[in-house]
C-alpha cells in the first residue's frame, strides 16, 4: 500500500547563477510547498533531502523537471509515514558536498568515475579483482555496507583523500568502485581518484539507494541497515536477507540502535543499546560519562551521588574535588 508521505533525495552537479539568491527563493517556494528538510545550494549545484506529502513532493519533482537546468535530475524517493524534518532549511555553501579539494577541486561534469547501474555494481562485489570502497563515514559504514568493502578510518568525508593517499599501495594496481549514499560524494571522489593517478575507477550511480531500491537486485550483498541523515537514522537496504553487522560500542553484541555521546563536546555518534546507554550514562568514554555538562544525567536529573553509584558499577569514579 502507498504511504502518504515520501522522502527525496536528489543532487545536481550544474551551474547555479546568483546561487544566493537562488537559495532565497528556493526556500520561498519550498515553504510554499508544505516541504520540510534541508537543502544546499552553491554554484557548483543542488543537493537535498526534503520530505512531504505525495502531492506536495509530486509538485516538487514537476516544477524542478520544467527547470532546464535540473531537467534530467534523479529523484531517488523512499514512501513514509510522516515528515523527516522537523523544519525547512536551504543553505547557501561553497560546495554541495564538503571534500575541501581546495586547489584540486573537481568538477564532476568534466572528471568523473564510470558509472556502474545495479547489476553491474552487484558484479563488481563479487570480482576478487577490484576493491569497493565506501565513500562515507566511518559511523555510517558500522551501521551498514556492501559485503566485503573497504572501510576508510575516516570521521569525515574530507579526511578521505589524505587516508586514500597514506594507504595508496594497496590500491594502486586494482580496479576501483567506490558507492555512497545517494551517489553525490563519488561524483566527486571518483573523479579525485582519477586525477590522483588511479586508473581504473568506477562508482554506484544513484548510490545504495538506487542499489535497495532496483527491483532485481533488491540490495542483495548488503548487510546491516543505511544510515540517512535525517529523522529515520536509518533504513534497510537488502530485501532478500537482513544480516545485522552493527555492534555495541561497550560490549560488541550486535545492535542498530544509534545514540549521540552524552558529551555535548563530543557528540560522537555510536551504536549502543538501552541497557549500556543507562549503564554507561550515554557516555563514549570515562571523559565524556564525567563531564558536568552530560546531556544524560541532566535528563535525567541525576544527582551527583547517583553518578557516582552508577560509575561504581562500570568500575569507574568521579574525579576528586579539591
Ligand atoms: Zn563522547
Amino acid at each position: 500500500m502507498m504511504k502518504d508521505y515520501r522522502v527525496l533525495l536528489y543532487y545536481k552537479y550544474v551551474a547555479i547563477e546568483n546561487a544566493e539568491a537562488f537559495r532565497d527563493a528556493h526556500l520561498k517556494f519550498c515553504k510554499e510547498l508544505g516541504l520540510k528538510g534541508r537543502i544546499l545550494v552553491s554554484e557548483e549545484g543542488i543537493n537535498g533531502t526534503v520530505s512531504g506529502t505525495v502531492d506536495q513532493t509530486q509538485k516538487y519533482m514537476d516544477t524542478m523537471h520544467a527547470d532546464e537546468r535540473f531537467a534530467d535530475m534523479m529523484f531517488k524517493i523512499d514512501e513514509a509515514d510522516e515528515h523527516a524534518f522537523k523544519k525547512m532549511h536551504v543553505r547557501y555553501r561553497p560546495e554541495i558536498v564538503s571534500l575541501k579539494l581546495g586547489e584540486e577541486d573537481i568538477n564532476p561534469n568534466e572528471v568523473t568515475g564510470k558509472y556502474l547501474n545495479p547489476k553491474e555494481f552487484r558484479e563488481a562485489l563479487l570480482d576478487e579483482d577490484t576493491i569497493v570502497l565506501d565513500a562515507r563515514n566511518d559511523y555510517e559504514y558500522d551501521l551498514g555496507h556492501f559485503r566485503g568493502a573497504v572501510r576508510p578510518d575516516i570521521r569525515n568525508f574530507r579526511e578521505l583523500p589524505e587516508w586514500i593517499r597514506e594507504n595508496k599501495e594497496k590500491f594502486m594496481d586494482k580496479k576501483i568502485v567506490t558507492y555512497c549514499t545517494g551517489g553525490i560524494r563519488c561524483e566527486k571522489f571518483s573523479g579525485w581518484l582519477l586525477k590522483e593517478g588511479f586508473e581504473e575507477v568506477a562508482q554506484l550511480r544513484g548510490g545504495i539507494h538506487t542499489y535497495g531500491n532496483d527491483p532485481e537486485v533488491q540490495g542483495e550483498l548488503w548487510d546491516g541497515k543505511m544510515y540517512v541523515f535525517d529523522e529515520r537514522i536509518s533504513v534497510p537496504i537488502n530485501r532478500k536477507e537482513h544480516v545485522v553487522v552493527g555492534r555495541d560500542w561497550f560490549d560488541d553484541q550486535p545492535c542498530e540502535r544509534y545514540v549521540n555521546c552524552g558529551n555535548p563536546a563530543c557528540n560522537r555518534q555510536f551504536l549502543c543499546s538501552e541497557d549500556n546507554e543507562h549503564r554507561y550514562l550515554r557516555g563514549c568514554s570515562h571523559e565524556c560519562r564525567i563531564s558536568p555538562e552530560n546531556r544524560y544525567v541532566k535528563e535525567h536529573n541525576l544527582s551527583q551521588a547517583e553518578v557516582a553509584e552508577r560509575l561504581a558499577v562500570i568500575g569507574e569514579s568521579l574525579p576528586e574535588t579539591v
